[in-house]
């Protein structure tokens, strides 16, 4: 099987002594040493961390042991993701300095394979943002092009990915945060169906939005990360495990298989980007699928239903901050109330607040039924009409996002405008449904463009598959690397 998998092509050096794994660590150590400046894509390197895990994969090769799936290979995590005894900070001056006594359990699952972490990276603040400007460390970049967001919210991730500096990375998507910077950094993101991975130790945003997954070179390696991780987690109750192998099922051939294109993702497009998706539909063509319009009128309440019910779900997950327990405490007060809305107040970000404030008004007595309980209405309406669309295809086509990386700066202008970016990635979580964007073009500056492949509840080997096929025939147009950083 032909392969674009810098997890295998690792895994062949380390196997054939061609390097050790303190070696490659070391080399990404350096290029993290060298690159981050210009990046910021991690907050906080871990490289005794690294180096611990990268000893221990040496000896058992030196005792000739096979390495499990994803053993030796280093790794980045977004800031969100608890990982004992290392500062997990979500990006924000409440968390500042906050180190978890526990792991998440995608971390438990990846550390005792003896995964290389090289440290935690850059996200906007609670993984609110489309940016990755919003977060306490200041912004990250877009290594196609410095001036250009990396995407957000795992835009850290992306950049350290896309840039050289991570072999692969793990975000959380709670309405596109891997997928948004997937797609403008040129890399493939998974978002993976509501439940298939454990949220265990993911710091909360929005709960019944939120899921973990992998931003990765191609979908080869995503394929075999969401294999790893996708286990059912008895520490969360909604978690229920993977069907599928994704791995085993990517060299299927797609002929036959229809791929739903749902014409109100294509409002609004940059010219550049309704290029790149027709040029896809045409690959896809010629692998044998057959294109069909399957129409969802109703994901033109998406935008408004998932900002409704993500504010309200974080009002309520971000009560737990109130400078008594842990994280930052305000220096001077007179009485706890103070204390608590002093430490609020200076302890999260503008985007955080207008959040909160949103989310406790639409909980509000006086505006409940209005706001919340019309969204949740809207939410199961949005979720049987995708269900329907998938009577009538096998997955469904559409755009990332509307448009490239926007220059820095843009978000903090207009936050509705900023919002409305958001379009064609929160549907998915709304349903609950999984998702991944890959790289299909770029636009007239050299900018990436992504697509997106939307598949039914626990369909990922469905879109792992028709992401790698699609890759085999049109990766030479479709990838370039931006990676400045380590070569193998
Ligand atoms: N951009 C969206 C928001 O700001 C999605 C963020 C996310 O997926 N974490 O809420």
């Amino acid at each position: 099987m032909q392969s674009f998998s810098i997890i295998s092509k690792i895994h062949e050096g380390l196997s054939q002594k061609a390097y050790s794994c303190k070696e490659l660590t070391q080399s990404y150590l350096d290029a993290i040493a060298k690159e981050n400046g210009a990046l910021n894509a991690y907050t906080l390197p871990t490289p005794e961390k690294a180096l611990e895990s990268a000893r221990k994969v040496d000896e058992k090769l030196a005792r000739g042991e096979t390495l499990r799936p994803l053993e030796g290979i280093p790794l980045t995590l977004k800031a969100n993701i608890s990982t004992k005894g290392i500062v997990t900070d979500c990006c924000s001056k409440i968390l500042s300095g906050y180190t978890p006594v526990y792991d998440a359990t995608v971390w438990s699952i990846l550390e005792s394979q003896n995964a290389v972490l090289l440290g935690k990276c850059n996200m906007d603040e609670f993984a609110m943002g489309s940016s990755c400007e919003t977060g306490c460390h200041g912004p990250a970049h877009n290594p196609h092009d410095e001036t250009k967001v990396a995407g957000g919210s795992s835009g850290g991730a992306a950049s350290a990915v896309a840039g050289g500096v991570a072999p692969y990375a793990l975000g959380s998507d709670t309405g596109g945060s891997i997928r948004q910077p997937a797609s403008f950094c040129g890399i493939v993101g998974l978002k993976p169906t509501y439940g298939a991975v454990s949220r265990y130790g993911l710091i909360a945003y929005a709960s019944s939005f939120d899921q973990i997954g992998p931003l990765a070179l191609c979908a080869e390696d995503a394929a075999r990360i969401f294999d790893v991780l996708a286990q059912k987690d008895p520490r969360d109750s909604t978690s229920t495990g993977k069907k599928e192998s994704a791995l085993e099922a990517l060299k299927k051939p797609l002929s036959g298989r229809i791929v739903g294109l749902v014409p109100e993702y294509f409002a609004g497009l940059q010219p550049d980007v309704e290029k790149a998706l027709e040029e896809a539909k045409r690959v896809f063509e010629s692998l044998g699928c057959t294109c069909k319009t399957v129409s969802i009128p109703e994901i033109r309440y998406a935008l408004p239903v998932y900002y409704i019910l993500a504010c309200a779900e974080a009002s309520s997950n971000l009560g737990r901050y109130d400078g008594i327990r842990y994280g930052y405490k305000t220096a001077h007060y007179t009485g706890i109330n103070e204390m608590i809305s002093k430490t609020r107040s200076e302890g999260f970000g503008k985007e955080v607040q207008r959040r909160i404030l949103l989310g406790t008004y639409v909980l509000s007595a006086g505006y409940y039924d209005a706001y919340y309980k019309k969204a949740q209405l809207l939410r199961r309406k949005i979720q049987r009409a995708f269900a329907k669309a998938f009577t009538q295809c096998d997955f469904l086509l559409a755009p990332t996002v509307p448009m490239t990386a926007f220059p820095e700066g843009f978000t903090a202008q207009d936050a509705v405008q900023t919002y409305q970016t958001d379009i064609c990635t929160v549907p998915v979580n709304i349903a609950g449904l999984p998702a991944v964007s890959v790289p299909c073009g770029f636009d007239a500056d050299g900018m990436p463009v992504g697509m997106q492949l939307i598949g039914g509840s626990f369909q990922e080997a469905v879109l792992l598959n028709a992401a790698h096929q699609y890759e085999l025939a049109a990766r030479s147009q479709s990838f370039r690397s931006a990676g400045k950083g380590v070569e193998l």
